[in-house]
């Protein structure tokens, strides 16, 4: 059997990150397990400052930053909420799967169980976050004259992120090797937003869902993921018409609002969104 790695930069992404995209798949996939080849994909992205996930991650509408990440296989799960202070997310929600009894773990209990399990204090904040931050505020402003009181205007955001655009290059991969399916999942979340506010990433069904028969990672507006429980309704499709088509069938219930998926079942790999997205693939035969 072979084995089949697809990554994804964000609904929104610029599609020419793909290469780098293509590179890192390359690399993950050379992994003999396919858990660790997508968390390792996942990583190399957070790592990268390209990205909003890990360093990279934009900041809340308080200037802070928090992050959510997941991983899952058929067998099992772990992810955190936004977690802060620590390099990979998605490295945190490994070893909640593996090394925790628990499945999800969030704020200040997961940045402590980080730091048992080793890992060190790390500052995710940069120029980019802190520029586009800025940016935010001034467009909060200026579509709301006369008020200065940053979080009462931000309830009025919903409308606004229609059609503001701001970073979105959240990160995911799906792989299956030898049958065997995995997907993983790390955001800063989905600029403007409130401190404590929870996307779709972290969240089973939603943002990903692994079982025997694939595995989906979704990217684009938490909140109307969530609503639509996307990952699993994908997941439940799988093998009832061709995956591309119950991609595309599925991204078009969201309207305007940016959308994508990617996901693997037993033979093929599929991605789509309604923005551009930058996308990889890698491939090992048997
Ligand atoms: N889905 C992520 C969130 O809402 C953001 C994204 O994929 O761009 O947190």
């Amino acid at each position: 059997m072979d084995s089949v790695l697809l990554l994804h930069g964000g609904a929104g992404s610029d599609s020419a990150l793909s290469p780098i995209l293509k590179k890192y798949a390359d690399s993950a996939i050379r992994e003999r397990d396919v858990l660790i080849s997508v968390v390792k994909a996942v990583s190399l992205m957070e790592d990268d400052i390209t990205f909003n996930a890990g360093t990279g991650s934009c900041q809340r509408l308080d200037g802070t930053i928090q992050m959510d990440a997941s991983v899952m296989t058929a067998y099992g799960m772990g992810s955190v909420i936004a977690i802060e202070n620590v390099k990979n997310p998605v490295k945190v929600a490994l070893s909640v799967m593996k090394e925790s009894p628990h499945l999800i773990m969030c704020g200040d209990g997961a940045v402590k169980f980080a730091r048992i399990m080793g890992f060190p204090e790390f500052d995710p904040d940069t120029e980019k976050a802190k520029k586009q931050h800025d940016r935010i505020v001034h467009d909060i402003m200026n579509n709301n004259p006369g008020g200065d009181e940053r979080i009462e205007q931000f309830l009025k955001i919903r409308e606004l992120s229609r059609f503001l655009k701001y970073g979105e290059d959240t990160v995911g991969a799906v792989g299956r090797f030898n049958g065997e399916f995995a997907a993983a999942v790390s955001t800063g979340g989905a600029a403007p937003m409130l401190r404590g506010r929870v996307g779709d990433s972290p969240l089973p069904g939603c943002g990903i869902y692994v079982g025997k028969r694939g595995a989906v990672v979704a990217t684009g507006i938490g909140e109307e993921i969530i609503k639509r429980m996307l990952c699993f309704s994908v997941y439940e499709r799988i093998g009832k018409a061709p995956l591309h088509d119950i991609l595309r069938e599925e991204v078009e219930n969201f309207g305007d609002y940016s959308v994508g998926i990617i996901a693997v079942d037993s033979k093929t790999e599929a991605s789509y969104s309604n923005r551009n997205m930058a996308t990889a693939v890698s491939k090992l035969p048997e």
